[in-house]
C-alpha cells in the first residue's frame, strides 16, 4: 500500500542574531541607571545574562520577552491541524490559499497514525480521498471556480503556511500544545517548532516545554500522570477546594 510522509515539515526561516542580549537588555532596563545603549555594548557573561533573565521571568514580567520574533515554515499539516494553530491570536499567518491555488490531480493529504497502522481502514481511507479528489474535480471541470469546488475538501487535506510569533507566544503555544492532551499533529508540528529554535538557542529549552513543567502540577481534569495533579497537590498540602 501507498507509503505517505504523514510527518509535519518544520523550518525555523528567521530569529534574531542576538536574541539572549535582546532579552537581557530588556531585563535590565527595567531595573538599571545604566543606557539599554551601553548594557548592549558590554560584555556580559552568559550565565549572569540568564541568570537575570530567569529571575524577570520568574516574577511574571513578561512583556521582557516579546522583543524576539521568530518565523517558520511549516508544511505537510492537515488543515485539521493548522485550524487549530491559528486560534493563537498573537501569531501572524501566510497560508496557502485553496480559493487561489485549484487542486490539480489528487490534493495532498495527511493521514492519522491510528488510521495509517490499520491496514483495513487505510485503503478505506485513501479511496475515499480518491472520491472527493473526483468530485472536486467533476465540480472544477463544470465550471466552479476553487473557492467553492474546496467546500467538499476533507479537514485531512495538507496545507501549508509560514507562523511567525514572539517569544511569549512561543512559550505559551509551548505550554499548551506541548501537553499530551493536546492534538498528536499539533503537538508533533510544535515539537519540531521548539527543537529548531532551541537547537539555536538552548538557553531556551527550559522555556519550551508543556504548561506542566512549567507550573510543577497538572491542571488537566485527565491527566497523563506526567506530574501531580492540581487536586492531589491541594490534598497533600490539606488545603480544601
Ligand atoms: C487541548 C486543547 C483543547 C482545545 N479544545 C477546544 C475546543 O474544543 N473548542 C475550541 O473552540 N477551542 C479549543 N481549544 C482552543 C483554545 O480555546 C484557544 O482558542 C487556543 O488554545 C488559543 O489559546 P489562548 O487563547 O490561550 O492563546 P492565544 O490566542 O495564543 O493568546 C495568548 C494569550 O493572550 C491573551 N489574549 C489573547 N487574546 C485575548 C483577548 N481577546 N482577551 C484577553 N486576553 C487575550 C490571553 O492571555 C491568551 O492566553 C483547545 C485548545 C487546547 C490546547
Amino acid at each position: 500500500m501507498e507509503e505517505r510522509n504523514n510527518k509535519p515539515i518544520v523550518k525555523l526561516i528567521s530569529k534574531p542574531e542576538n536574541m539572549l542580549k535582546t532579552v537581557y537588555t530588556a531585563c535590565r532596563t527595567c531595573y538599571s541607571a545604566q543606557s539599554p545603549v551601553e548594557m548592549y555594548e558590554n560584555d556580559v557573561d552568559e550565565e549572569k545574562m540568564l541568570k537575570l533573565i530567569r529571575n524577570v521571568v520568574a516574577s511574571g514580567h513578561h512583556s521582557t520577552i516579546e522583543h524576539i520574533q521568530v518565523s517558520f515554515a511549516i508544511s505537510n499539516v492537515s488543515r485539521a491541524c493548522t485550524h487549530q494553530l491559528v486560534r493563537h491570536r498573537l501569531m501572524s499567518f501566510s497560508q496557502k490559499s485553496q480559493r487561489y491555488v485549484q487542486e490539480k490531480g489528487q490534493f495532498d493529504y495527511i493521514i492519522p497514525p491510528t488510521i495509517d497502522r490499520n491496514p483495513e481502514l487505510k485503503e478505506k481511507f485513501i479511496s475515499f480521498m480518491g472520491e472527493i479528489s473526483n468530485k472536486y474535480q467533476e465540480f472544477v471541470d463544470a465550471g466552479i471556480p476553487a473557492e467553492d469546488a474546496r467546500f467538499v475538501l476533507p479537514n485531512a487535506a495538507s496545507s501549508s503556511l509560514v507562523a511567525s510569533l514572539n517569544l511569549r507566544e512561543l512559550i505559551h503555544l509551548a505550554n499548551l500544545r506541548l501537553c499530551t492532551r493536546a492534538q498528536y499533529e499539533i503537538r508533533c508540528m510544535v515539537k519540531d517548532m521548539c527543537e529548531a529554535l532551541s537547537k539555536e538557542e538552548p538557553w531556551l529549552k527550559e522555556y519550551l516545554v508543556p504548561k506542566c513543567e512549567a507550573i510543577g502540577f497538572c491542571d488537566e481534569h485527565k491527566s497523563c500522570g506526567r506530574k501531580i495533579t492540581k487536586a492531589e497537590l491541594f490534598e497533600k498540602a490539606g488545603v480544601n477546594c
